[in-house]
Formats: structure tokens, sequence, C-alpha cells
């Protein structure tokens, strides 16, 4: 007998699972979310999982605040807790950047971010481990910390199922069929699953997915390593994230007295199936230096693991939400450039309302369409540093 199902969504980490929860209580329940491997075990595990507010577009700073709102009360509006802890967030860029920053504050501050510019004086209260250097500027948002990509992702999956929603893990899709023109099932190697709708959420694998049904997505997976330090609590106590432009370098604390932190990789191209998955210590070395510049005091913190994952970027560091042209019930939540969990809540309400409705009703998510490449409308950073985006 024929499976069907009103919509497959292929790939169950944050997106996924976040797609097919807001789908049901749209009303669209008869859905199967198909996992190659478990729950989040892509790029959503290995996040750094900030929640952070300063972007340099209306659209994804919008998405940052309602998603952070979403984070906060998750437990009444998905179920099960977020792990939500409130740090704060300050930025520190350079003088050439600091018209940039103070704008983007503007544009935070108009659609309802608590966020501010602040002085020194102030940094210094807020993070008295900060060093900071003569012309440098920064911003603070209060309301900012990090969350649990596991707790978020399950309990997205968990509420999906209490609405009627089936997932299946170790499911990996290995083929989208398309009939003339439109979606009209999915293939996993033991099934054949008869839908109008096909979701691609498939992180760093969905450029070669995409590819099989001859749609181009300029995806590159490059690769981040995140170092683990555990600091001497009677030298560094607690401390806000830092979101350090100057020095492309952010770095968050974790329970207890350990911090994470990352600065950007070479930027090659790396297969998701074989990339190396820990930490080198040329990485760890860079890092700890760039930390010790901003913080000394971070100098006692002692190195305890790390690990790497996968940036699935575009070409402009922006996701790519769309129908796909030409493809009738062909769907993409792709692309999110290492900054995608943040946003998670109030992409897969857009992604819902795009499939159920035509469009983005919460947020117009309209200009993250797929042929902004081929048409030159690459969404702006203010900053050098991409994943600000
Ligand atoms: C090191 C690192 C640090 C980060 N830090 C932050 C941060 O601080 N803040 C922030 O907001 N974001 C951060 N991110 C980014 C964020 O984690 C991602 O944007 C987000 O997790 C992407 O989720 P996803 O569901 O699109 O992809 P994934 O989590 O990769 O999920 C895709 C899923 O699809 C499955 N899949 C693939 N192919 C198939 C197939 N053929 N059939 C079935 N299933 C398939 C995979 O197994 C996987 O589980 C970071 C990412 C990394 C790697």
């Amino acid at each position: 007998m024929a499976v069907t199902s009103d919509a497959v969504i292929i790939g169950g980490g944050v997106m996924g699972c976040g797609i097919q929860f807001n789908l049901a209580k749209r009303g669209m329940a008869n859905t199967l979310l198909l996992e190659r491997d478990v729950l989040a075990s892509g790029s959503t595990s290995r996040s750094q999982a900030i929640l952070r507010m300063h972007y340099s577009n209306e659209v994804t700073a919008k998405m940052a605040l309602e998603s952070l709102n979403i984070f906060k009360n998750f437990e009444d509006i998905v179920s099960g807790p977020s792990g939500y802890v409130k740090t704060g967030y300050i930025i520190i860029v350079g003088a050439d950047d600091s018209k940039a920053m103070a704008e983007n504050v503007a544009m935070h501050q108009r659609i309802g971010i608590d966020t501010n510019v602040v002085r020194e004086t102030d940094v210094r209260e807020i993070a008295p481990m900060l060093a900071v250097s003569e012309g440098e500027a920064f911003a603070y948002e209060p309301q900012s910390g990090y969350a649990d990509p596991y707790s978020v992702t399950t309990g997205y999956a968990h509420a999906a199922r209490q609405l009627g929603a089936t997932i299946r893990a170790g499911a990996p899709v290995t083929e989208i069929e398309i009939t003339g023109n439109r979606v009209t099932a999915v293939r996993t190697a033991e099934e054949r699953i008869e839908t109008p709708i096909a979701v691609v959420a498939a992180g760093p694998w969905s450029g070669p997915l995409l590819a099989t049904v001859g749609v181009d997505v300029p995806l590159r997976p490059i690769r981040q390593q995140v170092v683990m330090l555990q600091r001497s609590k009677d030298v560094v106590g607690d401390h806000p994230i830092i979101g350090d432009v100057v020095q492309d370098l952010s770095a968050r604390p974790d329970t207890g007295d350990l911090t994470l932190a990352d600065s950007s990789g070479d930027g090659s191209r790396e297969d998701p199936d074989t990339y190396n998955q820990s930490v080198d210590m040329s990485a760890v070395e860079k890092t700890f230096t760039k930390l010790v510049a901003r913080a000394p005091d971070m100098e006692h913190a002692v190195f305890k693991g790390g690990w790497s994952g996968l940036f699935t970027t575009t070409p402009d560091w922006h996701p790519i939400l769309d129908r796909v042209d030409g493809i009738d019930g062909l769907y993409c939540a792709i692309g999110f450039s290492g900054h995608g969990f943040k946003l998670s809540p109030m992409i897969g309400m857009a992604m819902s309302e795009l499939i159920t409705e035509g469009e983005g009703v919460s947020v117009d998510i309209s200009m993250l369409n797929l042929k902004r490449f081929a048409e030159g409308r690459l969404m702006r950073s203010r900053y050098a540093m991409q994943v600000l985006a």
C-alpha cells in the first residue's frame, strides 16, 4: 500500500523539526519528517547556540527578536525547555565600523530590541574582564544569551508528534520524485511516500540533494572549530557573550566555568560525510591568543577540548527560504551560514506560512529567495565578520 503524506520534510535538524511543528500547528499534521541519522545530528548539535539580535538587516534582526521571545517561552509555545540562559551580548567594533554599529543599533531600537550603544566605562561594569582599545565602539543587548539546540530540536519534534505528525530517523532520502513539473513522491531505500510537497532542510547535504532534481544552489559547507576552555573562576567570573568584530572572534560562557570560543576557519569547502569533526591545535592557539588579547586573565584558562561543525554558507551569508521555481511543491530552507539557530523559531513559522499560504506572513522573507543570486540582489552586511550578516 502506498504511503501518502501531505508534506515530506527532509532533515531532522532544528529547521526541519521547527517547520514540521509549525505546519502541524497550522493544521497540516499529516506530514512525515525523514532524518538520515538521528535528530539534531547535523550542524544543529555542533552549534555554539548564541542568541543575539545584532544584525545589519531588519529581516534577520526581527526574526532574531521574535525567535528570542519563543526561546524564552518555549515550554508554553512548543514543549519542554529550550535551555535559554540570559547572559547579555556585547559587540565590539573598530573605529571604522562605529558608524555602522550605531546605525544598526538605531534600527534595532526602532523594531523593539532592547539594546544600546555603550561607553568604555559601561563595558568595565558589564564585563570587567575585557581589555578595550582607543577608538573601539560597543553595543550591548542585555536579553541575549544561549540555548540548547538538542532540547529545542527534540522539543519541536515531540510537539509535532503530539499534533499528529510522523518522524522517521535512520531514513535517508534517496530521491525526490518529480513528474512533469511537480513533486509526486519522496523515496528512501525502504519506501516510496506519495506527497505533493517536499521541503529540503538537509543542512550541508542540501546542495547535492537538490542537484539530483536539477536545482543548482550556491551552498558552500565550511568547517568551523569551537574551542572549549575552563576559566579559573577566581580570576574570570561570569561573562557576557562577546562578539569581537575587531578580531573576528566570538566567545560565550557555558555552564559552570566553561567558555566556548571560535574564530573563522580558512573557508575551504568540506564534504559533510568526511570532514574532520575535531579541533586542530593551530585553531586552538589562534583562538586562545585572540581571546587573551581581549580578556587578558583568560591566559589562566585550561583547554578542555572542542569540536568542529559545518556552516552551510551562501554568497551573502543569508539563508535561502523559498519555493523552487519550476517545480511545484518543492521548498527549501537552507544556507543558514552559521547563524541559523537563533532564527530557527521564526524560520519554522515563516516556512510553514510560505507552504500553506504562499508567503511569509509573520515576517516577510521574500528577499531571501533563491533567484537573488542570479539577479545580483544580494543581502548586505555592514561588517567584514560575515557571520554577523
Ligand atoms: C560550529 C557551529 C557554531 C554555530 N554557532 C551558532 C550560533 O552561535 N548561533 C546560531 O544562531 N547558529 C549557530 N550555528 C548555526 C546553526 O547551528 C545552524 O544554522 C542550524 O543548526 C542549521 O540547522 P539545519 O536544520 O538547517 O541543519 P542540520 O542541523 O545540519 O540538519 C540537517 C539534517 O538533515 C539530515 N539529512 C541530510 N541529508 C538527508 C537525507 N538525504 N535524508 C534525510 N535526512 C538528511 C542530516 O542528518 C541533519 O540532521 C553554528 C553552527 C556551527 C556548525
